[in-house]
């Protein structure tokens, strides 16, 4: 190990709180130095192909030339403005347009911010000051589901389902979050019951939880296509359909967190698309600006946008918005990047390379004794690790099955990440190709065999 690593990771740890670490544990951080392609080099000069994209985010690779010439050429002519006090500017007032043009349902009005959490939280906002317009301010509870993944404000996190990010925060925040079931067929499912039956079930649950808290509490549920960071968990088939008519019953609002699944990941424009969901309010992020610069929308229905804007005349202003809200640099690159998309046709080739990235995972993953279940849909995909394929049990939590795996990748040059209950996730950039897929899983495989030799 060289002296500038030892130096670096230290001057790291010493120097930086890293998220989702252990600031006391002997590991020490990869200093990742530059990126290209689906490929990132430490700096030690070892490559990687992240089959992460980072945190999911970065579709177009880490090196696309366009998305920093679009930065610079906004920094140069306008770069920075707001839209505060009757003011507006163009990136902003194009990227709006642009996404209502290609919203999954018609959609009233776009407010941006920096990340899916303040995408989120402002979503929440709004539909409580939307339900004080309307005359009903007892209705604000905000339903999430266990294991799926909001955000970490204080109100996202409330609304988050994960354990590490409750545990010794003081949330959720009061009593105007619920938590109903993951969707999680493969774990959850009654022997013998059939997907459409385990969604009737998950539905029913959702009625008496509504019920229980009485419909007039209870505002909005918020959810992601397919759950992210809880594990790429993908709801059973009619879950969502059985699931929106419940909350329609009880004029509860359904905002989809397509933070992850949005700009083409699930081989739609939108995991609404793939998945079935009509949402009141939609938000999105990562993919956005292909990660290069923080930006965030959240798009809202007219229905709600109306009664918002009669709030707002009554009180005589919206009094909501962020110092970098629609900020034109990344909202230009935000354009950049959307028009890249078009020109790639990314959907088309998430759709063919995603093909090819299943038939391999089934063909050589699924089959491996390890490996419970290949999910997933388009380039992101999921793999559950078991200790018993015929019983789905997973590895006692104490084992850490699915870090180990992590670091087996790394060895082998693949970045993945491991979620709860051992659940790995790939979630590669969009632009990927057919031979490099196989290259990723050419790696996972010889990750798997070196864990199966460490678990035997
Ligand atoms: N929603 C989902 C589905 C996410 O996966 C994430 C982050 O990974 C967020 C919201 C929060 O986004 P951010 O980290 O940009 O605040």
């Amino acid at each position: 190990m060289s002296s500038t690593l030892n130096s670096l990771a230290s001057r790291a740890k010493a120097a930086v709180l890293h998220p989702y670490s252990d600031p006391l544990t002997e590991v020490e951080p990869l200093i990742m130095e530059r990126g290209e392609g689906i490929r990132v080099w430490d700096s030690e000069g070892r490559s990687y192909i992240d089959a992460m994209a980072g945190l999911w985010c970065a579709s177009l690779g880490f090196s696309e030339g366009r998305l920093a010439k679009a930065a610079y050429d906004q920094m140069v002519s306008l770069p920075y403005y707001h839209g505060f006090t009757g003011k507006s500017h163009v990136p902003m007032i194009e990227l709006a347009e642009r996404l209502l043009a290609m919203a999954p349902v018609p959609m009233g009005k776009v407010f941006f911010a920096n990340s899916g959490s303040e995408a989120n939280d402002t979503a929440i906002k709004l539909i409580w000051y939307y339900n004080n317009a309307r005359g009903k301010p007892g209705k604000k509870k905000i339903i999430g589901r266990h294991r799926g993944y909001h955000g970490i404000t204080l109100a996202t996190t409330s609304v988050t389902g994960q354990v590490i990010n409750h545990t010794s925060f003081d949330v959720p925040l009061n009593d105007r979050y619920l938590h109903v079931q993951t969707p999680d067929f493969y774990h959850a499912g009654l022997p013998g019951e059939s997907e459409e039956d385990y969604a009737t079930r998950c539905a029913q649950e959702l009625e008496n939880a509504i019920l229980t808290a009485g419909p007039d509490t209870v505002a909005a549920m918020f959810m992601e296509p397919i759950l992210g960071g809880g594990g790429l968990i993908v709801p059973p088939r009619t879950y969502y359909e059985k699931m929106q008519a419940v909350l329609r019953k009880y004029d509860v609002l359904v905002v989809a967190d397509e933070v992850i699944c949005g700009f083409g990941r699930t081989g739609n424009h939108w995991g609404s698309t793939t998945m079935g969901i009509q949402p009141d309010l939609l938000t999105c992020a990562k993919a956005l600006t292909s990660g290069y610069l923080p930006l965030s929308a959240l798009m809202i229905s007219q229905e709600v946008v109306d009664g918002i804007a009669s709030e707002a005349h009554r009180i005589g202003v919206l009094g909501h918005g962020f110092t970098y809200s629609g900020h034109p640099v990344p909202a230009a690159v935000a354009l950049e990047t959307l028009r890249i998309y078009d020109e790639i046709d990314i959907i088309s080739h998430v759709r063919t390379v995603g093909s090819h990235l299943f038939e391999q995972l089934n063909a050589r993953v699924g089959s491996h004794p390890l490996v419970g279940q290949v999910r997933g849909a388009g380039l992101l995909a999921g793999f559950e690790i078991v200790a018993d394929k015929d019983s789905h049990k997973n590895f006692e939590p104490s084992r850490k099955v699915g870090p180990t795996m992590v670091g087996l990748c790394q060895k082998h040059g693949l970045i993945i990440r491991a979620c709860p209950n051992d659940a790995i996730v790939m979630s590669p950039p969009l632009v990927i190709t057919e031979s490099e897929v196989d290259q990723v899983v050419d790696k996972f495989v010889a990750a798997l065999n070196d864990l199966e030799a460490t678990t035997a």
